[in-house]
């Protein structure tokens, strides 16, 4: 069988990649880098995403490198007051599996890579696909070389080429309007402030969301609390064109005036920013062609007020990789393997299983940011009111505090979902159960 080719080693192809292997699939991986590098910040790692990489049996591992939550709070921007504290373990293991976890996107990434290294997936850096080849499933590079695959998985980012080429269309992200100051400290630079309130903050293992009119800021520890990572975001400035620069740290402690003093101390640590302007895609009309398929950012790109881009990215992988997995077993005595018309049925079942929640999340990050950034006024006291009363299961008018959507969102099993699916598929397409 030829390999499953999969364009892009982020934390999707990634996943992707070590899914498939793992289910005894060959697997090419492209890479148009020509070497790994990281962001130098944090992601948070919500219980879905864990489930993902305990699925990889990667969790272990990953929680060694990652911080568990003790909490989430969401406080008040200017006075720092909280407004709801979530409990990082308690009612999120027990709901959804897995805890909250937050890490260094270089430890995470370094976890996925060094499994699909050592699970045998063949990894290509400098390999940038310029274009795919549908009649034959295949992927010609920069430089010329035609690879063939049996299914072609593009998992190559927001700015992704395979988009175009599945579509027949250009279809870019769309500005959201925000962008992000991102920035990693190290926790002694803190400690040597010698500030009463920091020293609280940093000696829990926490997240803090300020909430203020048009912005928002989350801090969170990375690296064993070595470290800690703060996103500022705030109305998009940058010219349009322009994605990601340096940013200008005057401008930044500008922008924060008269918020929480602990917040614009830690923001006179910072000694250089980097500024990204945030995209997000409506729903695509599709992300499979024959047998090509799109995954991740991708596919759906969406505001971080979830932090769910990833996650999702993630769970995209684990899924192709399964449903692929599967359909590799009940074809193991063929010697050519599946036929292209059945791995393009799959790829569409994967469409199927993933649009609407992957959708529900980039319309759900979308109205946090409204919630988030409530200007002072009737309409936020209200929000502030309602934040105390937050059961985690009732409904609320707010995505985030939503009994219903988060037990969907964080606790929904996408491989039992899968599993599912495959059965219904294969009565259906191989006559049989
Ligand atoms: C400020 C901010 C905060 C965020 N916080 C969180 C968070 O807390 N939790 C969370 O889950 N998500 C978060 N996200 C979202 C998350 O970073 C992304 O959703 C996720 O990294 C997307 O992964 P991906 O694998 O789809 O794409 P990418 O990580 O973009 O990977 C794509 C890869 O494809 C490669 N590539 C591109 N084109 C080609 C080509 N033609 N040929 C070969 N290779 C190619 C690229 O080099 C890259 O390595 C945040 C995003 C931002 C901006």
């Amino acid at each position: 069988m030829k390999p499953v080719i999969v364009v892009g080693a982020g934390l999707g192809g990634l996943s992707c990649a070590v899914a498939a292997k793992q289910r005894g699939l060959d697997v090419l991986l492209l890479e148009r880098a020509p070497a790994i590098s990281n962001v130098g910040a944090g992601i948070q790692v919500p219980p879905n995403a864990g489930r993902a990489m305990r699925y990889l049996g990667l969790f272990d591992k990953l929680i060694t490198k990652a911080v568990v939550l003790e909490r989430l709070d969401l406080v008040r921007y200017e006075s720092g007051e909280v407004l709801l504290a979530r409990d990082g373990q308690k009612g999120i293991v027990e709901n959804y599996g897995a805890p909250w976890m937050v890490a260094h996107r270089e430890d995470y990434h370094r976890i996925l890579y060094d499994e699909a290294e050592r699970s045998g997936v063949q990894i290509r850096l400098g390999a940038s696909v310029k274009t795919v080849g549908f009649d034959m499933t295949t992927v010609t590079l920069e430089n010329g070389t035609v690879l063939e695959g049996s299914v072609i998985i593009g998992a190559d980012g927001l700015w992704s080429t395979t988009r175009a080429q599945i579509l027949g269309y250009a279809s870019d992200p769309k500005e959201t309007g925000d962008l992000a100051y991102r920035a990693i400290f190290s926790t002694e630079k803190l400690r040597a402030l010698n500030d009463e309130r920091i020293n609280k903050l940093i000696s829990q293992n926490v997240a803090t969301v300020w909430l203020g009119p048009n912005k928002h800021c989350v801090l969170y520890p990375v690296r064993g609390g070595e470290e800690y990572n703060l996103v500022l975001l705030r109305p998009d400035n940058l010219p349009k064109g322009q994605t990601k620069v340096e940013g200008d740290l005057n401008e930044m402690k500008l922008t924060f005036e008269g918020w929480d003093p602990v917040l614009t101390e830690l923001i006179s640590c910072i000694p250089m920013v980097l500024r990204w302007k945030l995209f997000h895609h409506e729903e695509l009309k599709t992300w499979t062609k024959d047998s090509v398929a799109i995954l991740g950012d991708a596919c759906h790109p969406t505001l971080p007020y979830q932090a769910q881009g990833a996650a999702m990215a993630v769970e995209d992988g684990v899924v192709i990789g399964h449903l692929l997995g599967l359909l590799g077993k009940d074809y193991a005595s063929d010697p050519s393997g599946p036929p292209p018309e059945a791995f393009a049925s799959i790829l569409a079942l994967y469409e199927s299983l993933r649009k609407h929640r992957t959708t529900l999340n980039v319309s759900g990050a979308r109205e946090n940011r409204y919630m988030y950034h409530l200007p002072d006024g009737p309409e936020q006291k209200r929000r502030d009111l309602e934040l105390q009363k937050v059961d985690w299961v009732s409904s609320t008018p707010w995505k985030y505090t939503d009994g219903p959507y988060q037990r969907e969102l964080l606790g929904h099993d996408v491989i039992k979902e899968a599993n599912a699916a495959y059965l219904e598929w294969k009565k259906v397409k191989l006559g049989n159960s």
